[in-house]
């Protein structure tokens, strides 16, 4: 085998109350990624279509992930990568991170799969630090895991699958407004009180308890955020009558998808989480701001062939 064709998906990460600790795998959008084998040694990307990214191996977050994973091994060729983007880049559902877990997903399968799933994050995280500055896990471990994911720790790495229940779905909405990634940055506090801390606590703990034993309804009551959204939802116009239009209609809950603009809501049941989609559309609709909006199931795989 020397050519692939994957799916690389999109993720959500924080997932309301896990802030830089939690994300999931979407399973109906993502990337299209063809990886394959070359003579040539190190990594060339061949093809990028669909947004206008640098296709320099060193500045495109899959030639970086691709180069920390090579350096790791013996081998005497490289891999040429083509990468049909469908995730816009800055969306907040792990566009990067779809490039840098594709390309090390990929890799591996042509390799013989010298590595797990979760040896791979760190050549991913590599990714992820030359598109945000820091070396982060939340979106790359559920890309390449799948479902939902826990980092534990970074020091030393610790990533822990989470169980998703069959009928959890998620409604993601892209405004297509611009948030700039410094903006989403500097309204976060250094300093957090002890009583958000205890809250914060709480609602993770009820998530992945929730999440363990599928009971919906402790789902629904932990996805709150104490500290991040309340000062990151000001940079997303009409934020809190989308969330709280989509938990009317029936959604478990929502929040900021990654750092937004885009906003995620989980729901029982794929017809609920569509009339969430049309709810939160209509509202995006009056306020006059275009929008992609997509409904997936959790894709408890991560990367596939196709
Ligand atoms: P999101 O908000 O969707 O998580 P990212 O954090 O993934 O967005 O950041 C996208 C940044 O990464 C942009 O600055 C973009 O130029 C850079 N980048 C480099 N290579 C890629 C790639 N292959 N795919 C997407 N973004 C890339």
């Amino acid at each position: 085998m020397n050519e692939l064709r994957i799916f690389a998906p999109a993720t959500i990460a924080n997932v309301s109350c896990g802030f830089d600790a939690l994300g999931l795998c979407l399973d109906t959008v993502g990337d299209e990624m063809v990886i394959r084998k070359t003579d040539e040694k190190g990594i060339k990307i061949s093809k990028l279509v669909g947004q206008d990214l640098p296709v320099e191996t060193e500045k495109n977050v899959a030639g970086v992930a691709g180069m920390a994973m090579l350096n790791k091994l013996h081998i005497s060729h490289g891999f040429e990568i083509e990468i049909y983007k469908n995730i816009k880049a800055g969306s907040g559902i792990g566009s990067s991170a779809a490039s840098s877990a594709g390309t090390v997903w990929a890799m591996n399968e042509l390799l013989g799969k010298p590595f797990s799933a979760k040896e791979l994050v760190p050549f991913a995280m590599q990714g992820e630090k030359l598109a945000s500055g820091t070396a982060h896990a939340d979106n790359v471990a559920p890309a390449l895991i799948g479902g939902f994911t826990l980092v534990r720790s970074y020091k030393p790495l610790d990533i822990i699958k989470i169980p998703t229940p069959d009928e959890l779905y998620a409604t993601v909405i892209h405004p297509q407004i611009e948030v700039k990634t410094s903006d989403s940055r500097s309204v976060l506090k250094e300093n957090i009180t002890l009583k958000k801390s205890i809250i914060q606590t709480g609602n993770l703990g009820g998530l992945i308890s929730g999440l363990y034993t599928s009971d919906y309804n402790l789902i629904g009551r932990s996805l709150h955020d104490e500290i991040v959204e309340p000062l990151r939802s000001i940079l997303i116009p009409g934020f809190n009558e989308v969330k709280e239009n989509a938990i009317e209609c029936g959604a478990l809950g929502a929040g900021i998808s990654g750092s937004g603009p885009s906003i995620f809501a989980l729901s029982k049941g794929e017809k609920m989480a569509e009339n969430v989609a049309y709810v939160m559309s209509e509202t995006f609709k009056k306020l006059n701001i275009d929008y992609d909006v997509h409904v997936s199931k959790i894709n408890t795989n991560g990367c596939r062939i196709i």
